[in-house]
C-alpha cells in the first residue's frame, strides 16, 4: 500500500536528491514544494513585484490566481520539471537571485495557503514523497513517514557552492554561505508557518552519510 512521505529540512541539505530518488525507487510521486515557492518568486521578479528595495506584496496577493504551477515529468532526466502557466522555468528558479527573494515571497500566508491546497491535492491517494519545509507539520500532518533532515550550514553551502558552480554561476563560498543561513534565519523565524520538527518525524543529519547510505535507510523506513 501507498504512503505520504514528507521529507522536510533546511536548505541544501540535499533532501531533493535523495527525495526523488527515494520516490524512483518506491515507484511514487515526487513534488518538490521549494520549486513552487521559487516559481510563484520568479512570477514575482518578471512583473516588478519585487526587486532591489522594494517589495509589492498587496499587488502579488492580487494576482496569485494568474499564477498556475504545474509539473511535467522530464523522461530524459527522470524527474517532473515545474512549469509556470505553461512555460518551462526549471532553470530559471535556480538562480541566486530567486534564491534571495523566495524566503521574503514565502512569508506571504496567502502564498502559502494556495501552495498548500495544491500540495494536498496532488498527494491524495497516492504513494508520494514530498519534500520542503512544512509537509510534516502542515501539508500532511497525518504522513505515515516524515523524515526531518538537517546538516551544519557549513556541509550544505559547500554543497550549493558546487551546485552553482557545475551550473556556471560564478559566485564565491562566502556568499552561497551568507545566501544558506540567511535563508536558515527567515525559514525559522517566520510566525505562520515556522520550518518546523514534526514530533513524529525522523531526524537524519546527513553531513557525513553518502546518498547511498541515506537512500538505503530511507527505504527500510518505507517499506516497515
Ligand atoms: O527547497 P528550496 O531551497 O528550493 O526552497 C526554497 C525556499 O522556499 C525556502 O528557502 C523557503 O523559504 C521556501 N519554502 C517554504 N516552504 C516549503 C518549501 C520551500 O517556505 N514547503
Amino acid at each position: 500500500n501507498k504512503i505520504i512521505i514528507a521529507i522536510d529540512g533546511f536548505s541544501s541539505t540535499g533532501k531533493s536528491t535523495v527525495a526523488r530518488q527515494l520516490a524512483k525507487e518506491l515507484n511514487y510521486i515526487y513534488v518538490d514544494t521549494g520549486a513552487m515557492y521559487r516559481a510563484v518568486t520568479y512570477f514575482a521578479l518578471k512583473n516588478d513585484l519585487i526587486g532591489e528595495g522594494f517589495f509589492h506584496s498587496e499587488k502579488l496577493i492580487e494576482r496569485l490566481d494568474d499564477i498556475n504551477i504545474t509539473f511535467k515529468f522530464n523522461e530524459d532526466l527522470g524527474f517532473a520539471e515545474v512549469y509556470l502557466n505553461g512555460e518551462n522555468i526549471e532553470k530559471d528558479i535556480r538562480t541566486l537571485e530567486v534564491s534571495q527573494y523566495v524566503s521574503p515571497v514565502s512569508t506571504i500566508s496567502e502564498v502559502r495557503q494556495k501552495l498548500v491546497e495544491q500540495q494536498q491535492l496532488m498527494g491524495k491517494g497516492k504513494g508520494i514523497v514530498m519534500d520542503g519545509r512544512d509537509i510534516g507539520t502542515v501539508v500532511f500532518p497525518d504522513a505515515e513517514l516524515k523524515i526531518f533532515m538537517t546538516a551544519s550550514a557549513e556541509t550544505r553551502a559547500k554543497r550549493r557552492y558546487k551546485e552553482l558552480l557545475e551550473r556556471g554561476h560564478n559566485l564565491s563560498y562566502d556568499e552561497v554561505l551568507e545566501n544558506v543561513t540567511t535563508r536558515d534565519y527567515i525559514d525559522s523565524t517566520r510566525e505562520d508557518s515556522p520550518l518546523m520538527k514534526a514530533e513524529d518525524a525522523i531526524e537524519i543529519d546527513n553531513s557525513d552519510l553518502t546518498i547511498e547510505a541515506q537512500l538505503d535507510s530511507l527505504i527500510k523506513l518505507a517499506k516497515a
